[in-house]
């Protein structure tokens, strides 16, 4: 029987493994790359659905990462919760009631607004403390970042308020770079910002450090690397895209640089032998052609098994794979076992991962799905158990 007191964690019907060992290469891999440069791991997005928390744990022992850097001040919370005692940069918008809490949490954020900027100059003045920002500027991917003739008025609020000092960092961030093998895009954007950083220092706010490298940039561009680089997928062990790891190869780069970090397993809850002729899930959209058996697993696309999935995808069980068979239901989805052996009630089945010679990875998860490797991870459920091995 199984009486809890407190919420269980649902360990035994799916859960994720985080492969430590995985992630301490793939930042040897990075670091590598950027040598004597300052280390930015992303783990927003969940760690790009790997868990923040396990993440940060992870990380904490680990002298090559410098900072962490996360989209919203609840992700901020959570690595100083997690223990982690370094800088944290917050890269997205800050709403007004956490103003102060950029201060209590010793958070750098991501500067966009005067208002802001204003706003946390004021706070700061008020109790005494220094904020480290980063100034965001505007190079061509029009998201968030200060254009041209704007860093004026930021240098008036810099000035204003004794807290703030010269912004700590300038940033920037790229439109084009994964995508292609063609990096003409990239080097404008590199030029517009070297321009914008001598606008800031006619400005006197000339920053400490400057940063623009996400994983691609961190393998491809040495030039784009700065006094900081900050990348993410490449530490979760993928690739960005198929034409970044083709830069790298025409580069004359090594492969095997990186590990993929996560495996998510599930069991199989009910074998099911069913007719020729039948039907399988909802909509009747997959029919068998004989007598076949049917798993069923108990994840869905709740849990981030994305519906479009349906009819297109396998998972591995006992080393084999089997095919998904009709639409992947909110909770539920059917594997077709009828050519692998000795599947047993609760066998444990991998829906990404490795098992034994087969592997599916995240990218072709993405291709099935007509999506990015990066998707399918961070929609990845939180409510996921996940747990480090090594
Ligand atoms: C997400 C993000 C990164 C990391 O990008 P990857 O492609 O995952 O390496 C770096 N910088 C900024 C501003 C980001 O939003």
């Amino acid at each position: 029987m199984c009486i809890h007191n407190t919420m269980p964690p649902a360990r035994k019907l799916q859960w994720i493994e985080l492969s430590q060992k995985a992630i301490d290469k793939n930042i040897q891999s990075l670091t590598s790359f950027a040598l004597g440069k300052l280390f930015a791991v992303c783990v927003k997005a969940n760690a790009y659905g790997h868990g923040i928390t396990e993440t940060v744990n992870m990380l904490l022992e680990n002298e090559q990462v410098n900072y962490l850097t996360v989209h919203s001040m609840r992700e901020a919370i959570k690595c100083r919760r997690a223990g982690w005692r370094k800088q944290i940069m917050l890269l997205g918008p800050v709403e007004l009631c956490d103003t102060d809490a950029v201060l209590e949490f010793d958070i750098e954020p991501v500067v966009f607004n005067t208002k802001f900027l204003d706003n946390i100059g004021k706070r700061a003045d008020k109790f005494n403390r220094k904020v480290r920002t980063h100034l965001k500027l505007e190079t061509g991917t029009n998201r968030q970042g200060v254009i041209e003739k704007d860093i004026e008025k930021f240098a008036t609020v810099y000035k204003k308020y004794k807290s703030l000092g010269k912004p700590y960092g300038a940033s920037t961030h790229f439109a084009n770079i994964e995508d292609t093998t063609n990096h003409d895009y990239a080097e404008y954007q590199l030029e517009q910002f070297q321009k914008l950083i001598k606008v800031m220092t006619v400005h006197k706010i000339k920053p400490k450090i400057r940063h623009t490298a996400s994983s691609a940039a961190t393998i491809l561009f040495g030039k784009t690397h700065f006094e900081m680089v900050r990348p993410g997928i490449s530490v979760y062990g993928y690739w960005p895209s198929k034409e970044t790891y083709l830069s790298h190869k025409l580069d004359g780069g090594v492969n095997e640089l990186f590990e993929p970090v996560l495996t998510w397993k599930s069991r199989v809850t009910q074998i099911k032998k069913v007719d020729a002729d039948a039907f399988i899930s909802y909509g009747c959209t997959y029919q068998t052609t004989a007598k076949s058996k049917i798993a069923i697993i108990p994840v869905g696309y709740y849990d981030g098994y994305d519906r479009a999935l349906s009819n297109k995808s396998y998972i591995l069980i006992n080393g084999k794979r089997a095919p998904i068979r009709g639409r992947v239901c909110m909770n539920l989805m059917m594997a077709d076992i009828t050519d692998i052996p000795k599947v047993t009630l609760e066998n444990e089945a991998t829906l990404l991962g490795q098992e034994k010679k087969e592997l599916i990875s995240a990218n072709k998860i993405a291709d099935w799905a007509d999506t990015i490797n990066y998707e399918i991870l961070a929609r990845l459920s939180g409510e996921i158990y996940r747990e480090i091995v090594l």
